[in-house]
């Protein structure tokens, strides 16, 4: 049976906690949460009748700052998910080293079977719910599963009406006129990019290397096209139904564009149609999984080809598979790393609506290749000397931050 998250994040929170010689108290600090919110939100459904849906938000951890994290609208949704996902957030904003700590919301709700008009009553109520417990010095949410900028508008609408102030850096992915950022969608895609040319010059490898892909996305699609610009080989993408392989590489604008006019990727002209599961067992130098969790278990790992595993899915290595990656020598760059531009440019929405002063796309890129190149070289050396692998090294940044951070603030002696 799999851990749940929330395991395995306490597995790998005490590992790095023993490792750096803090004390237990930290450990047992590190697995509650500081608040948790919850209740339920009604609306009046378009039937006219009344609609109850229980919403959350786990604020785990602001030693660093503010907390900061997704809301998912998802009938999954629940109290030890979004748990999980607030320390995980924890985790990814001191990984990047972003003055930010770590929360999540959600409501548990199926989208698919709402109206336009009922999702936006969903998100008002939420925000009068946390209304008290959220803002930009506070707690900062973001889209997250099946909840969109549009979404984030009405929220913030919601909360600056409560507050009658003006208040953008209450959430971040927010559509541009209300003060989203510039490069905000590409950001996860070009993060892991960057990370990825960190890791090759780490290794001092500077061949074009074979690259496949699980998930074309919004992060898969991106992921592609800027490693595709560096001159490496995308010779496999996919969706959720099935998967191409083109031996000498794809153009990924080419299929972007090819699936935007409605058609299959199978009909993509000169490509073999495979299965997602043989495009993750594809003789390619690095894989890249950017759909769903758990799509590297105990049973198809000793199948990967790949030698670098760039995750920016969240969670798409089960530990299991891990362990097994790492005797088979493959360097799997985990999640809280490779997929933490996003946050990272959210972290600069906020920083831009504070100050009021607002960048250009290239001003954007420009501040994120140092973060996310920084974050992995310091990963990167502190996996080596400790002899473990890159994301415990992850795991150890981001603990000897915030432990720090709690020390210091003499939660913790
Ligand atoms: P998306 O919805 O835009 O794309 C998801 C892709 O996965 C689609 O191509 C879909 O067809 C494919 N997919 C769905 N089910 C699949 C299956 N069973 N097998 C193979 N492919 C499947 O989502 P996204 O924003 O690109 O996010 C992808 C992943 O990255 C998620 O795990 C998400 O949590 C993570 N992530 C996203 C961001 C971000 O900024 N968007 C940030 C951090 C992490």
């Amino acid at each position: 049976m799999l851990n749940t998250p929330f395991e395995n994040y306490k597995l790998r929170v005490a590992r790095a906690v023993d490792t750096l010689g803090f004390s237990e108290e930290l450990k047992a600090k590190l697995e509650v949460p500081q608040n948790i919110i919850e209740g339920d939100i009604t609306i009046k459904g378009d039937d006219g009748s009344e609609k109850k849906f229980p919403a959350y938000r786990v604020q785990f951890n602001n030693a660093r700052g503010p907390y900061k994290g997704g809301i998912r609208f998802h009938p999954d949704a629940d109290i030890d998910e979004v748990k999980a996902l607030a320390a995980l957030m924890a985790i990814k904003c001191a990984v990047v080293g972003i003055p930010l700590g770590g929360g999540k919301g959600g409501v548990a709700c199926n989208p698919k079977e709402l109206s336009k008009n009922e999702i936006e009553q969903i998100a008002r109520a939420w925000a009068r719910m946390m209304a008290p417990s959220i803002g930009a010095n506070k707690d900062i949410p973001a889209p997250d599963v099946y909840t969109t900028p549009q979404i984030m508008g009405y929220m913030v609408d919601e909360f600056e009406k409560i507050h009658g102030r003006s208040e953008p850096g209450v959430i971040t992915g927010k559509p541009l006129s209300m003060g989203g950022s510039k490069g905000r969608t590409p950001a996860t895609g070009l993060g892991g990019f960057y990370v990825l040319e960190a890791l090759l010059e780490a290794l001092d490898d500077k061949r074009k290397l074979r690259v496949a892909i699980q998930g074309f996305g919004n992060v898969g699609f991106y992921a592609a096209k800027f490693i595709h610009e560096a001159g490496h080989k995308v010779i496999a993408v996919s969706d959720s139904k099935e998967a191409i392989y083109v031996q000498d590489g794809l153009d990924p604008i080419a299929v972007n564009q090819h699936k935007e006019e409605g058609k299959k990727l199978s009909d993509y002209p000169g490509a073999e149609v495979m299965t997602n599961e043989q495009l993750l067992e594809l003789e390619c130098d690095i894989l890249v999984p950017a759909a769903l969790d758990n799509q590297i278990r105990e049973d198809n790992a000793p199948n990967i080809k790949a030698k670098i595993i760039l995750e920016l899915a969240n969670g798409p290595v089960t530990p299991a598979a891990d362990d097994i990656l790492k005797n088979k020598g493959v360097t799997v760059v985990p999640d809280v790393l490779a997929n933490a531009g996003g946050v990272t440019v959210s972290y600069f929405e906020w920083v831009q609506n504070v100050s009021g002063f607002y960048w250009t796309e290239e001003e954007v890129f420009s501040k994120l290749r140092p973060i996310m190149q920084e974050s992995f070289q310091q990963s990167f050396m502190l996996a080596e000397e400790k002899h473990v692998t890159l994301r415990e090294g992850a795991f150890l940044l981001a603990v000897k931050r915030i432990g720090e951070a709690m020390k210091d603030r003499g939660r913790i002696s």
